[in-house]
Protein backbone atom coordinates (compact mmCIF):
# COMPACT_ATOMS: atom_id res chain seq x y z
CA UNK A 1 0.00 0.00 0.00
CA UNK A 2 1.28 3.51 -0.87
CA UNK A 3 2.06 6.03 1.76
CA UNK A 4 2.82 9.47 0.47
CA UNK A 5 4.95 12.27 2.65
CA UNK A 6 5.91 14.20 -0.37
CA UNK A 7 4.44 17.58 0.39
CA UNK A 8 3.15 18.34 -3.33
CA UNK A 9 1.96 14.63 -3.15
CA UNK A 10 -0.14 15.02 -0.08
CA UNK A 11 -1.14 19.03 -0.51
CA UNK A 12 -4.50 18.16 -2.10
CA UNK A 13 -5.47 15.90 1.15
CA UNK A 14 -5.03 19.17 4.07
CA UNK A 15 -7.97 20.64 3.23
CA UNK A 16 -11.91 20.58 1.83
CA UNK A 17 -14.60 23.49 0.25
CA UNK A 18 -14.29 24.99 3.72
CA UNK A 19 -10.72 26.12 3.07
CA UNK A 20 -9.90 25.14 6.47
CA UNK A 21 -5.84 24.03 6.21
CA UNK A 22 -4.74 21.06 8.30
CA UNK A 23 -1.24 19.21 8.35
CA UNK A 24 -0.30 15.77 8.73
CA UNK A 25 2.55 13.44 8.38
CA UNK A 26 2.01 11.67 5.64
CA UNK A 27 -1.38 9.98 3.37
CA UNK A 28 -2.05 6.07 3.14
CA UNK A 29 -3.88 5.18 -0.09
CA UNK A 30 -5.19 1.66 1.08
CA UNK A 31 -6.84 -0.81 -1.37
CA UNK A 32 -9.08 -2.71 0.76
CA UNK A 33 -10.11 -3.14 4.22
CA UNK A 34 -6.97 -5.42 5.29
CA UNK A 35 -4.87 -2.19 5.11
CA UNK A 36 -7.18 -0.16 6.88
CA UNK A 37 -7.68 -2.70 9.68
CA UNK A 38 -3.81 -2.81 9.46
CA UNK A 39 -3.54 1.14 9.40
CA UNK A 40 -5.75 1.23 12.88
CA UNK A 41 -4.52 -1.30 14.60
CA UNK A 42 -0.90 0.78 14.38
CA UNK A 43 -2.60 3.97 14.60
CA UNK A 44 -3.56 2.26 17.94
CA UNK A 45 -0.08 1.16 19.16
CA UNK A 46 1.44 4.52 18.47
CA UNK A 47 -1.38 6.48 19.62
CA UNK A 48 -1.01 8.54 16.43
CA UNK A 49 -4.06 10.23 15.32
CA UNK A 50 -5.84 9.32 11.83
CA UNK A 51 -8.70 11.02 9.84
CA UNK A 52 -10.51 9.51 6.79
CA UNK A 53 -10.76 11.30 3.85
CA UNK A 54 -13.28 11.32 1.05
CA UNK A 55 -13.40 13.79 -2.01
CA UNK A 56 -12.49 16.87 -0.28
CA UNK A 57 -15.97 18.94 -1.26
CA UNK A 58 -17.09 18.61 2.42
CA UNK A 59 -17.62 22.58 4.04
CA UNK A 60 -17.10 21.79 7.57
CA UNK A 61 -13.24 21.00 7.47
CA UNK A 62 -14.57 17.00 8.66
CA UNK A 63 -11.56 15.81 6.69
CA UNK A 64 -8.43 17.92 6.75
CA UNK A 65 -6.09 16.19 9.36
CA UNK A 66 -4.50 17.98 12.58
CA UNK A 67 -1.64 16.26 12.77
CA UNK A 68 -1.08 12.11 12.36
CA UNK A 69 -1.87 10.33 9.28
CA UNK A 70 -4.59 10.82 6.79
CA UNK A 71 -6.29 7.63 5.10
CA UNK A 72 -7.19 8.48 1.49
CA UNK A 73 -10.20 6.16 0.62
CA UNK A 74 -9.75 7.03 -3.52
CA UNK A 75 -8.76 3.26 -4.56
CA UNK A 76 -11.73 1.68 -2.86
CA UNK A 77 -13.51 2.53 -5.82
CA UNK A 78 -14.99 -0.49 -6.83
CA UNK A 79 -18.94 -0.67 -7.63
CA UNK A 80 -19.37 -4.87 -6.82
CA UNK A 81 -23.07 -5.48 -7.54
CA UNK A 82 -26.01 -3.80 -9.27
CA UNK A 83 -29.24 -5.75 -8.66
CA UNK A 84 -31.61 -4.76 -10.83
CA UNK A 85 -34.49 -7.12 -9.79
CA UNK A 86 -34.26 -6.11 -6.64
CA UNK A 87 -32.75 -2.68 -6.56
CA UNK A 88 -30.25 -2.51 -4.82
CA UNK A 89 -26.41 -1.56 -5.40
CA UNK A 90 -23.47 -2.85 -3.44
CA UNK A 91 -20.33 -0.21 -3.69
CA UNK A 92 -17.28 0.48 -1.89
CA UNK A 93 -16.60 4.09 0.04
CA UNK A 94 -14.57 5.69 -2.98
CA UNK A 95 -17.21 5.44 -5.86
CA UNK A 96 -18.27 9.50 -6.97
CA UNK A 97 -21.63 9.77 -6.54
CA UNK A 98 -21.98 11.58 -9.90
CA UNK A 99 -20.68 8.39 -11.77
CA UNK A 100 -22.94 6.01 -10.19
CA UNK A 101 -25.73 8.12 -11.02
CA UNK A 102 -24.75 7.69 -13.90
CA UNK A 103 -24.87 4.42 -14.12
CA UNK A 104 -28.04 3.73 -12.24
CA UNK A 105 -29.74 5.53 -14.41
CA UNK A 106 -28.83 3.36 -17.77
CA UNK A 107 -30.15 0.68 -16.06
CA UNK A 108 -33.58 2.56 -15.88
CA UNK A 109 -32.93 2.95 -11.82
CA UNK A 110 -33.12 5.49 -9.64
CA UNK A 111 -30.95 6.93 -6.70
CA UNK A 112 -32.91 10.15 -5.37
CA UNK A 113 -29.76 11.95 -2.53
CA UNK A 114 -28.57 14.44 -4.78
CA UNK A 115 -26.63 16.75 -3.27
CA UNK A 116 -25.67 19.94 -5.44
CA UNK A 117 -21.80 19.09 -5.67
CA UNK A 118 -22.22 15.48 -7.02
CA UNK A 119 -18.06 15.37 -7.01
CA UNK A 120 -18.18 13.24 -3.60
CA UNK A 121 -17.81 9.86 -2.38
CA UNK A 122 -20.22 7.85 -1.51
CA UNK A 123 -19.09 6.33 1.50
CA UNK A 124 -18.60 10.32 2.73
CA UNK A 125 -22.34 10.76 1.49
CA UNK A 126 -23.20 8.41 4.13
CA UNK A 127 -20.58 9.38 6.67
CA UNK A 128 -22.45 12.81 6.70
CA UNK A 129 -26.12 11.89 5.89
CA UNK A 130 -25.83 14.43 2.58
CA UNK A 131 -29.01 15.12 1.05
CA UNK A 132 -30.42 17.61 -1.72
CA UNK A 133 -32.61 19.07 -3.82
CA UNK A 134 -35.24 16.08 -3.97
CA UNK A 135 -34.76 15.38 -0.65
CA UNK A 136 -37.59 17.37 0.11
CA UNK A 137 -39.52 14.53 -1.61
CA UNK A 138 -37.40 11.03 -1.23
CA UNK A 139 -35.39 12.44 2.20
CA UNK A 140 -31.89 12.22 2.93
CA UNK A 141 -29.26 9.65 2.58
CA UNK A 142 -30.49 7.88 5.08
CA UNK A 143 -33.55 6.46 4.21
CA UNK A 144 -31.05 4.86 1.20
CA UNK A 145 -28.53 2.83 3.34
CA UNK A 146 -29.49 -0.65 4.03
CA UNK A 147 -26.26 -2.08 4.87
CA UNK A 148 -22.47 -1.12 6.07
CA UNK A 149 -19.40 -2.26 6.40
CA UNK A 150 -17.10 -0.75 9.04
CA UNK A 151 -14.00 -0.49 10.59
CA UNK A 152 -13.99 0.39 13.85
CA UNK A 153 -11.27 2.60 15.14
CA UNK A 154 -9.83 -0.27 17.19
CA UNK A 155 -9.18 -2.30 13.66
CA UNK A 156 -12.89 -4.50 14.55
CA UNK A 157 -14.78 -5.26 11.54
CA UNK A 158 -18.37 -4.81 11.84
CA UNK A 159 -21.71 -5.45 9.29
CA UNK A 160 -24.53 -3.52 10.03
CA UNK A 161 -27.70 -4.46 8.39
CA UNK A 162 -30.84 -2.29 8.84
CA UNK A 163 -33.28 -3.89 10.44
CA UNK A 164 -31.15 -6.62 12.26
CA UNK A 165 -30.39 -4.90 15.50
CA UNK A 166 -32.32 -2.25 17.78
CA UNK A 167 -31.48 -0.42 20.72
CA UNK A 168 -33.39 -1.37 24.30
CA UNK A 169 -34.56 1.67 24.87
CA UNK A 170 -31.12 3.47 24.67
CA UNK A 171 -29.13 0.96 24.88
CA UNK A 172 -27.66 -0.47 21.88
CA UNK A 173 -25.53 -3.76 21.87
CA UNK A 174 -23.23 -4.62 18.92
CA UNK A 175 -21.21 -7.93 18.16
CA UNK A 176 -18.12 -7.39 16.42
CA UNK A 177 -17.31 -9.88 12.92
CA UNK A 178 -14.12 -11.11 16.24
CA UNK A 179 -17.31 -11.91 18.25
CA UNK A 180 -16.30 -8.98 21.02
CA UNK A 181 -19.73 -7.40 22.38
CA UNK A 182 -20.02 -3.43 22.78
CA UNK A 183 -22.42 -1.66 24.85
CA UNK A 184 -23.35 1.60 23.81
CA UNK A 185 -25.27 3.88 25.91
CA UNK A 186 -26.97 6.58 23.92
CA UNK A 187 -27.40 10.31 24.70
CA UNK A 188 -31.57 11.24 25.56
CA UNK A 189 -31.79 14.04 23.48
CA UNK A 190 -34.57 15.12 21.14
CA UNK A 191 -33.23 15.56 17.70
CA UNK A 192 -34.91 18.49 15.52
CA UNK A 193 -37.99 17.65 13.88
CA UNK A 194 -36.64 19.43 10.51
CA UNK A 195 -33.89 17.89 7.75
CA UNK A 196 -31.30 17.68 10.44
CA UNK A 197 -26.86 16.56 10.04
CA UNK A 198 -25.89 17.96 13.48
CA UNK A 199 -24.24 15.26 15.73
CA UNK A 200 -25.36 11.74 16.38
CA UNK A 201 -28.52 10.08 15.46
CA UNK A 202 -30.19 9.18 18.65
CA UNK A 203 -33.87 7.75 19.29
CA UNK A 204 -35.18 5.37 21.57
CA UNK A 205 -35.12 1.61 20.02
CA UNK A 206 -33.34 2.72 16.93
CA UNK A 207 -31.76 1.01 14.44
CA UNK A 208 -27.90 0.79 14.94
CA UNK A 209 -27.01 1.30 11.59
CA UNK A 210 -28.31 4.84 11.78
CA UNK A 211 -25.75 5.64 15.05
CA UNK A 212 -23.13 5.35 11.80
CA UNK A 213 -25.00 7.03 9.14
CA UNK A 214 -23.94 11.12 9.87
CA UNK A 215 -21.41 10.38 12.72
CA UNK A 216 -18.73 11.99 10.30
CA UNK A 217 -15.91 9.53 10.56
CA UNK A 218 -15.72 9.54 14.35
CA UNK A 219 -17.14 6.01 14.83
CA UNK A 220 -15.79 4.03 12.47
CA UNK A 221 -14.38 4.34 8.64
CA UNK A 222 -17.10 2.99 6.08
CA UNK A 223 -15.84 0.59 3.43
CA UNK A 224 -18.43 -0.92 1.63
CA UNK A 225 -22.49 0.39 1.39
CA UNK A 226 -25.69 -1.61 -0.30
CA UNK A 227 -28.17 0.98 -1.09
CA UNK A 228 -32.02 0.95 -1.62
CA UNK A 229 -32.76 1.82 -5.61
CA UNK A 230 -36.22 3.16 -6.65
CA UNK A 231 -37.33 2.98 -10.46
CA UNK A 232 -36.39 5.71 -12.71
CA UNK A 233 -39.52 8.69 -12.58
CA UNK A 234 -40.93 8.04 -16.18
CA UNK A 235 -39.91 11.67 -16.70
CA UNK A 236 -39.68 14.93 -14.70
CA UNK A 237 -40.80 18.01 -15.30
CA UNK A 238 -38.24 21.33 -14.09
CA UNK A 239 -39.28 24.78 -14.34
CA UNK A 240 -37.20 27.90 -12.98
CA UNK A 241 -39.63 30.53 -12.79
CA UNK A 242 -38.95 34.04 -11.75
CA UNK A 243 -40.67 36.84 -9.36
CA UNK A 244 -40.52 40.39 -9.31
CA UNK A 245 -41.27 40.30 -5.77
CA UNK A 246 -39.47 37.45 -3.23
CA UNK A 247 -42.73 37.65 -1.12
CA UNK A 248 -44.63 36.09 -3.88
CA UNK A 249 -41.87 33.18 -4.57
CA UNK A 250 -41.54 32.31 -1.07
CA UNK A 251 -45.47 32.19 -0.63
CA UNK A 252 -45.52 29.66 -3.30
CA UNK A 253 -43.15 28.05 -2.22
CA UNK A 254 -45.14 27.26 1.09
CA UNK A 255 -48.31 26.63 -1.22
CA UNK A 256 -46.63 24.16 -3.59
CA UNK A 257 -45.03 22.43 -0.14
CA UNK A 258 -48.81 22.41 1.81
CA UNK A 259 -50.15 20.82 -1.58
CA UNK A 260 -46.83 18.19 -1.67
CA UNK A 261 -47.13 17.08 2.07
CA UNK A 262 -50.77 16.64 1.81
CA UNK A 263 -50.85 14.51 -1.25
CA UNK A 264 -52.21 11.14 -1.29
CA UNK A 265 -49.52 10.43 -3.86
CA UNK A 266 -52.03 10.66 -6.39
CA UNK A 267 -49.74 11.12 -9.39
CA UNK A 268 -52.00 14.23 -11.19
CA UNK A 269 -51.92 16.40 -8.34
CA UNK A 270 -48.85 18.47 -7.50
CA UNK A 271 -45.88 16.79 -5.49
CA UNK A 272 -43.07 18.50 -6.03
CA UNK A 273 -39.32 16.68 -5.38
CA UNK A 274 -37.96 19.64 -4.59
CA UNK A 275 -38.31 23.28 -4.21
CA UNK A 276 -35.01 26.02 -4.37
CA UNK A 277 -35.13 29.41 -3.76
CA UNK A 278 -32.82 32.14 -5.17
CA UNK A 279 -33.22 35.70 -4.02
CA UNK A 280 -32.41 38.92 -6.01
CA UNK A 281 -28.85 38.89 -4.69
CA UNK A 282 -28.19 35.51 -6.13
CA UNK A 283 -29.91 36.11 -9.60
CA UNK A 284 -27.93 39.25 -9.70
CA UNK A 285 -24.56 36.86 -9.07
CA UNK A 286 -25.63 34.86 -12.02
CA UNK A 287 -26.67 37.06 -14.36
CA UNK A 288 -23.41 37.22 -16.56
CA UNK A 289 -23.61 34.04 -16.68
CA UNK A 290 -26.85 33.52 -17.69
CA UNK A 291 -27.77 36.87 -19.08
CA UNK A 292 -31.42 35.35 -19.93
CA UNK A 293 -32.74 35.99 -16.33
CA UNK A 294 -35.03 38.64 -16.46
CA UNK A 295 -34.19 42.38 -15.77
CA UNK A 296 -36.85 43.02 -12.84
CA UNK A 297 -36.92 39.54 -11.23
CA UNK A 298 -36.21 39.70 -7.82
CA UNK A 299 -36.56 36.05 -6.52
CA UNK A 300 -37.11 32.38 -8.33
CA UNK A 301 -37.79 29.09 -7.28
CA UNK A 302 -36.43 25.65 -9.13
CA UNK A 303 -39.20 23.03 -8.79
CA UNK A 304 -39.80 19.33 -10.13
CA UNK A 305 -42.07 16.82 -10.46
CA UNK A 306 -42.96 13.16 -11.93
CA UNK A 307 -44.24 13.41 -14.63
CA UNK A 308 -45.54 11.06 -17.25
CA UNK A 309 -47.69 11.10 -20.93
CA UNK A 310 -50.51 11.31 -19.36
CA UNK A 311 -50.31 13.34 -16.26
CA UNK A 312 -47.86 15.65 -18.02
CA UNK A 313 -50.38 18.25 -19.35
CA UNK A 314 -52.50 18.06 -16.07
CA UNK A 315 -49.59 18.88 -13.89
CA UNK A 316 -48.04 21.72 -15.77
CA UNK A 317 -51.46 23.41 -15.65
CA UNK A 318 -52.03 22.66 -12.13
CA UNK A 319 -48.86 24.40 -11.52
CA UNK A 320 -49.40 27.69 -13.91
CA UNK A 321 -52.29 27.89 -11.88
CA UNK A 322 -50.72 28.05 -8.59
CA UNK A 323 -47.73 30.19 -10.26
CA UNK A 324 -50.60 32.33 -11.48
CA UNK A 325 -52.00 33.33 -7.68
CA UNK A 326 -48.15 33.73 -6.27
CA UNK A 327 -48.04 36.09 -9.36
CA UNK A 328 -45.09 34.46 -11.25
CA UNK A 329 -43.94 35.61 -14.51
CA UNK A 330 -45.15 32.53 -16.43
CA UNK A 331 -43.72 34.15 -19.88
CA UNK A 332 -40.36 33.95 -18.63
CA UNK A 333 -40.11 30.80 -16.96
CA UNK A 334 -37.81 28.24 -18.23
CA UNK A 335 -39.33 24.73 -18.69
CA UNK A 336 -37.43 21.46 -19.10
CA UNK A 337 -39.19 18.08 -20.07
CA UNK A 338 -35.98 16.49 -21.36
CA UNK A 339 -32.68 15.07 -19.23
CA UNK A 340 -30.78 17.34 -20.75
CA UNK A 341 -32.28 20.59 -20.28
CA UNK A 342 -33.08 19.41 -16.74
CA UNK A 343 -29.22 18.65 -16.27
CA UNK A 344 -28.82 22.68 -17.28
CA UNK A 345 -30.75 23.84 -14.61
CA UNK A 346 -28.98 21.27 -12.10
CA UNK A 347 -26.00 23.69 -13.54
CA UNK A 348 -27.45 26.58 -12.25
CA UNK A 349 -28.20 25.68 -8.87
CA UNK A 350 -24.90 24.59 -8.64
CA UNK A 351 -23.35 27.75 -10.25
CA UNK A 352 -24.72 29.88 -7.54
CA UNK A 353 -22.82 27.89 -5.00
CA UNK A 354 -19.82 28.04 -7.03
CA UNK A 355 -19.82 31.43 -7.93
CA UNK A 356 -20.03 32.10 -4.26
CA UNK A 357 -16.82 30.03 -4.51
CA UNK A 358 -14.89 31.78 -7.17
CA UNK A 359 -16.04 35.15 -5.93
CA UNK A 360 -14.57 35.29 -2.49
CA UNK A 361 -11.06 33.56 -3.70
CA UNK A 362 -11.05 36.28 -6.47
CA UNK A 363 -11.60 39.19 -4.07
CA UNK A 364 -9.80 37.28 -1.11
CA UNK A 365 -12.69 37.10 0.79
CA UNK A 366 -13.43 34.88 3.56
CA UNK A 367 -17.69 33.58 3.31
CA UNK A 368 -19.29 32.68 6.31
CA UNK A 369 -22.13 30.38 4.88
CA UNK A 370 -25.46 29.23 7.06
CA UNK A 371 -26.90 25.42 6.83
CA UNK A 372 -29.46 26.44 9.10
CA UNK A 373 -33.02 25.30 9.07
CA UNK A 374 -36.08 25.17 11.31
CA UNK A 375 -39.73 23.91 11.79
CA UNK A 376 -42.11 24.79 8.57
CA UNK A 377 -44.30 27.24 10.35
CA UNK A 378 -41.57 29.33 11.34
CA UNK A 379 -39.84 29.60 8.32
CA UNK A 380 -41.46 32.82 6.90
CA UNK A 381 -40.10 34.33 10.56
CA UNK A 382 -36.99 32.91 10.11
CA UNK A 383 -36.37 34.32 6.72
CA UNK A 384 -37.62 37.59 7.50
CA UNK A 385 -35.66 37.61 10.68
CA UNK A 386 -31.77 36.56 8.99
CA UNK A 387 -32.56 38.89 6.09
CA UNK A 388 -33.37 42.43 8.14
CA UNK A 389 -30.45 41.31 10.63
CA UNK A 390 -27.88 40.88 7.65
CA UNK A 391 -29.10 43.68 5.98
CA UNK A 392 -29.14 46.31 9.05
CA UNK A 393 -25.68 45.56 9.25
CA UNK A 394 -24.83 46.25 5.98
CA UNK A 395 -22.77 43.18 4.98
CA UNK A 396 -22.80 41.87 1.15
CA UNK A 397 -25.11 38.67 0.93
CA UNK A 398 -27.16 36.32 -1.46
CA UNK A 399 -29.43 33.66 -0.13
CA UNK A 400 -30.64 30.41 -2.01
CA UNK A 401 -31.00 27.13 -1.29
CA UNK A 402 -34.03 24.18 -0.26
CA UNK A 403 -36.73 26.49 0.85
CA UNK A 404 -39.42 23.28 0.61
CA UNK A 405 -37.36 21.89 3.43
CA UNK A 406 -37.12 25.23 5.45
CA UNK A 407 -33.34 25.30 4.81
CA UNK A 408 -31.29 27.95 3.44
CA UNK A 409 -28.12 29.01 2.65
CA UNK A 410 -27.42 32.47 4.04
CA UNK A 411 -23.80 33.36 2.40
CA UNK A 412 -22.61 36.58 4.17
CA UNK A 413 -19.65 38.05 1.64
CA UNK A 414 -17.53 40.31 4.65
CA UNK A 415 -15.43 42.64 2.72
CA UNK A 416 -12.33 43.39 5.42
CA UNK A 417 -11.98 41.96 9.06
CA UNK A 418 -14.21 44.02 11.14
CA UNK A 419 -17.36 42.95 8.45
CA UNK A 420 -15.76 39.62 9.04
CA UNK A 421 -16.25 39.88 13.22
CA UNK A 422 -19.63 41.19 12.48
CA UNK A 423 -20.61 38.39 10.52
CA UNK A 424 -19.60 36.08 12.77
CA UNK A 425 -21.31 37.29 15.28
CA UNK A 426 -24.68 37.65 13.29
CA UNK A 427 -24.00 33.87 12.40
CA UNK A 428 -24.09 32.97 15.93
CA UNK A 429 -27.27 34.88 16.14
CA UNK A 430 -28.59 32.77 13.04
CA UNK A 431 -27.75 30.04 14.39
CA UNK A 432 -29.11 30.75 18.09
CA UNK A 433 -32.39 31.96 16.50
CA UNK A 434 -32.72 28.67 14.77
CA UNK A 435 -32.13 26.56 17.88
CA UNK A 436 -35.01 28.96 19.53
CA UNK A 437 -37.34 27.93 16.72
CA UNK A 438 -36.49 24.10 17.23
CA UNK A 439 -34.41 23.78 14.40
CA UNK A 440 -31.05 22.99 13.64
CA UNK A 441 -27.37 24.84 13.03
CA UNK A 442 -26.56 21.95 10.52
CA UNK A 443 -29.45 20.94 7.97
CA UNK A 444 -26.59 19.17 5.70
CA UNK A 445 -23.28 19.72 5.77
CA UNK A 446 -22.79 19.14 9.33
CA UNK A 447 -20.63 19.80 12.01
CA UNK A 448 -17.48 18.94 11.21
CA UNK A 449 -14.77 20.80 13.31
CA UNK A 450 -15.54 24.28 12.22
CA UNK A 451 -19.38 24.24 13.88
CA UNK A 452 -18.80 22.46 17.11
CA UNK A 453 -19.30 25.57 18.97
CA UNK A 454 -22.73 25.91 17.26
CA UNK A 455 -23.63 22.39 18.70
CA UNK A 456 -23.24 23.34 22.31
CA UNK A 457 -26.29 25.69 21.58
CA UNK A 458 -28.54 22.25 20.34
CA UNK A 459 -27.64 20.14 23.09
CA UNK A 460 -26.35 20.22 26.87
CA UNK A 461 -23.14 20.34 28.27
CA UNK A 462 -24.62 16.94 29.68
CA UNK A 463 -25.77 15.45 26.15
CA UNK A 464 -22.42 16.77 24.55
CA UNK A 465 -20.45 14.19 27.56
CA UNK A 466 -23.06 11.59 26.53
CA UNK A 467 -22.25 12.02 22.96
CA UNK A 468 -18.51 11.72 23.80
CA UNK A 469 -19.00 8.43 25.84
CA UNK A 470 -20.35 6.72 22.74
CA UNK A 471 -17.56 8.09 20.73
CA UNK A 472 -15.05 6.62 23.69
CA UNK A 473 -16.29 3.65 24.05
CA UNK A 474 -16.01 2.59 20.05
CA UNK A 475 -12.33 4.27 20.23
CA UNK A 476 -11.03 4.33 23.27
CA UNK A 477 -7.90 5.51 22.70
CA UNK A 478 -9.39 8.51 20.75
CA UNK A 479 -7.70 8.16 17.57
CA UNK A 480 -10.08 8.37 14.73
CA UNK A 481 -11.34 11.93 13.68
CA UNK A 482 -10.50 13.53 16.34
CA UNK A 483 -12.22 17.07 16.50
CA UNK A 484 -15.07 16.52 14.29
CA UNK A 485 -18.92 16.97 16.16
CA UNK A 486 -17.42 17.02 19.88
CA UNK A 487 -14.35 18.90 21.25
CA UNK A 488 -11.74 17.48 21.82
CA UNK A 489 -11.42 19.16 25.50
CA UNK A 490 -14.85 17.20 26.16
CA UNK A 491 -13.38 13.80 24.61
CA UNK A 492 -10.86 13.97 27.51
CA UNK A 493 -13.46 14.30 30.34
CA UNK A 494 -14.94 11.33 29.75
C1 LIG B 1 -20.54 23.65 -3.90
C2 LIG B 1 -20.92 22.64 -2.84
C3 LIG B 1 -22.24 22.27 -2.69
C4 LIG B 1 -22.60 21.32 -1.73
N1 LIG B 1 -23.92 20.96 -1.63
C5 LIG B 1 -24.29 20.03 -0.73
C6 LIG B 1 -25.66 19.63 -0.64
O1 LIG B 1 -26.53 20.07 -1.39
N2 LIG B 1 -25.98 18.71 0.28
C7 LIG B 1 -25.05 18.17 1.13
O2 LIG B 1 -25.42 17.32 1.95
N3 LIG B 1 -23.75 18.52 1.06
C8 LIG B 1 -23.35 19.43 0.15
N4 LIG B 1 -22.03 19.81 0.08
C9 LIG B 1 -21.06 19.22 1.03
C10 LIG B 1 -20.33 17.96 0.55
O3 LIG B 1 -20.37 17.82 -0.83
C11 LIG B 1 -20.86 16.71 1.23
O4 LIG B 1 -20.72 16.82 2.63
C12 LIG B 1 -20.21 15.39 0.78
O5 LIG B 1 -20.83 14.31 1.41
C13 LIG B 1 -18.71 15.31 1.07
O6 LIG B 1 -18.16 14.21 0.35
P1 LIG B 1 -16.61 14.08 0.06
O7 LIG B 1 -16.36 12.79 -0.61
O8 LIG B 1 -16.09 15.27 -0.62
O9 LIG B 1 -16.06 14.00 1.58
P2 LIG B 1 -14.89 14.76 2.35
O10 LIG B 1 -15.06 16.22 2.31
O11 LIG B 1 -13.59 14.22 1.94
O12 LIG B 1 -15.21 14.23 3.82
C14 LIG B 1 -16.38 14.62 4.48
C15 LIG B 1 -16.44 13.94 5.85
O13 LIG B 1 -16.72 12.54 5.72
C16 LIG B 1 -15.73 11.78 6.39
N5 LIG B 1 -15.53 10.57 5.59
C17 LIG B 1 -15.15 10.50 4.30
N6 LIG B 1 -15.11 9.22 3.89
C18 LIG B 1 -15.46 8.47 4.95
C19 LIG B 1 -15.59 7.06 5.17
N7 LIG B 1 -15.35 6.19 4.20
N8 LIG B 1 -15.96 6.64 6.39
C20 LIG B 1 -16.21 7.52 7.40
N9 LIG B 1 -16.10 8.84 7.25
C21 LIG B 1 -15.74 9.32 6.04
C22 LIG B 1 -14.51 12.68 6.44
O14 LIG B 1 -13.64 12.35 7.49
C23 LIG B 1 -15.16 14.04 6.65
O15 LIG B 1 -15.49 14.22 8.00
C24 LIG B 1 -21.63 20.75 -0.88
C25 LIG B 1 -20.28 21.11 -1.06
C26 LIG B 1 -19.93 22.04 -2.02
C27 LIG B 1 -18.49 22.40 -2.17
Amino acid sequence: MKFKTDNSEIQDFLNDASNFKGTCEGVYFPQNEADIIEILKDANRKNLQVTVSGNGTGLNGGRVPEGGIVISTNNLNRVIEINEEQKYAVVETGVLLSEFHTMIEQKGLFYPPDPTEQNCFLGATVANNSSGAKSFKYGPTRDYVEELDVILPTGDKFTIKRGEISADGFVLKLTTDSGDDIVIQLPRYRMPDTKNSAGYYCKAGMDAIDLFIGSEGTLGIITRVKLKLIDKPENILSCVVFFSDENDALNFIAGAVDLSVNNDDSPDQINALGLEYFDKYSLRFMKEEYPQIPAHAGAAVWFEQEINDYTEEILLDKWVELLSEHNADIETAWIATNDKDREKFKDFRHAVSSKVTEYITREGIRKIGTDTAVPKDQFPEYYNFITKLVEENNIKYIVYGHAGDSHLHLNMMPVNQNEYDLARNIYHRLCEKAVEMKGTVSAEHGIGKLKRNYLKLMYSDENLKAMAKVKRTLDPNLILNIGNIIDPEILKEV
